[in-house]
């Protein structure tokens, strides 16, 4: 056991290089790099097939899918949102000139809880805008009864969510609109990438044509558009991710199932159950610190795992509330999201940690 290494919170998996290679080679040959080329249709294709929804549209990264998605939607006034994500989610609304309102999450998965919405909705409010945090499902269920009750849109982070099913159907297909990352960091990459899961033919070609500019032909440019495309080295990336992903995340299980195992006697340490009836995708493995029981705080912990180079990651610490741009926004208690806020850690996960690596990170948990 090599106490040196470093070992990160995760660790992008990457495509055999061979492979990507003659991908290259056939891109270089055709000289067709972006624009909606043969790499591109083809990874939109088998990702709508994977994930099991209908339409999909590829981005260079979550955050311009974000916020074409609320372009999209036309949204005006207020969105509904939470604390406890990655700044991002927030960031989407404010660059739409909307403002954000923070509803507390419920303290157990920590995703928005819909017993507070209701409260938050004023006649500004034109959506609500949950993240599917650490890949649990949000209570989609109820999150839609209060949407459809108030005529508001709903659109899903779904940053964290790729891949995971509830009652063998991918939750990307609730809400208006749902949107993915593939930013280097998360389960599935493209390096850096993103898209937004729609509902209709026509939605697609909207979205589709608002990420370039808003073409719809040389000739006719219909709506102000952004240019948010994936280009064509990230399709073919992401065409060779897509034949590795499954067994990366049973490896993630693996780990997952490896720490449940042996954390679960530790006094002050908790970690989030699996929802039932529900294919996750191990995409983060987070631990709440009760200091009281433990006997040290999370801050503490961290500390310590660095000074044994295991760099953890405190997702999501401070809250976006915190931040400059939005802390003035606050209106509601946020008193749970601000809990788990300041008792989570994450622990390192990704498919190639090993045994000997989950070990090292235990014993300095344990001691
Ligand atoms: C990563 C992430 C984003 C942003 O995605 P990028 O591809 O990095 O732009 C948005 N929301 C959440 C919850 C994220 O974790």
């Amino acid at each position: 056991m090599n106490k040196e290494e470093i070992i990160f919170v995760t660790q992008p998996s990457l495509p055999p290089l061979e492979d990507f290679i003659e991908s290259l080679k056939d891109i270089w040959e055709s000289k067709w790099i972006t624009n909606n080329g043969k790499f591109h249709k083809d990874f939109e294709q088998k990702i709508a097939d994977y994930l099991g929804v209908k339409h999909i549209s590829l981005f260079s990264n979550g955050t311009l899918a974000l916020m074409t998605a609320i372009q999209a939607l036309e949204l005006e006034g207020e969105i509904i949102t939470t604390p406890y994500s990655f700044v991002a989610t927030a960031h989407a609304i404010w660059w739409n000139k909307l403002t954000p309102v923070f509803v507390d999450v419920d303290p157990v998965y920590g995703n928005l809880d819909p017993q507070k919405i209701e409260e938050a909705i004023t006649d500004k409010t034109s959506a609500i805008l949950p993240v599917h945090v650490y890949g649990n499902p949000c209570d989609h269920d109820q999150i839609k009864a209060i949407a459809d009750k108030h005529n508001l849109k709903l659109i899903y982070d779904g940053a964290h969510a790729f891949g995971v099913e509830e009652n063998q159907q991918s939750v990307l297909n609730y809400g208006d609109l749902s949107i993915l990352s593939f930013h280097a960091t998360k389960v599935f990459n493209t390096i850096e990438g993103g898209a937004i899961i729609s509902h209709s033919l026509e939605m697609k070609q909207h979205i589709d044509r608002l990420k370039n500019f808003g073409f719809v032909n040389e000739v006719i440019v219909q709506e102000p558009g952004i240019n948010a495309k994936m280009n064509e080295l990230q399709a073919a990336y992401g065409i060779l991710q897509l034949k590795e992903i499954d067994d990366n995340i049973s490896q993630r299980k693996r780990i997952s199932e490896q720490y449940r195992k042996q954390l679960s006697n530790i006094l002050g340490i908790t970690y989030v159950d699996e929802k039932d009836n529900t294919k996750h995708n191990y995409s983060y493995f987070p631990i709440f610190i009760d200091e009281e029981k433990y006997g040290m705080s999370r801050d503490k912990l961290y500390e310590k795992l660095k000074e044994n180079n295991i760099f953890a990651r405190r997702y999501f610490y401070p809250l976006i509330t915190e931040f400059t741009p939005y802390s003035d926004l606050v209106k509601y208690d946020l008193s749970n999201a601000q809990t788990m806020a300041n008792q989570v850690i994450c622990l390192p996960i990704y498919s190639e940690l090993t045994e000997e690596d989950i070990n090292r990170i235990l014993e300095v948990i344990n001691a």
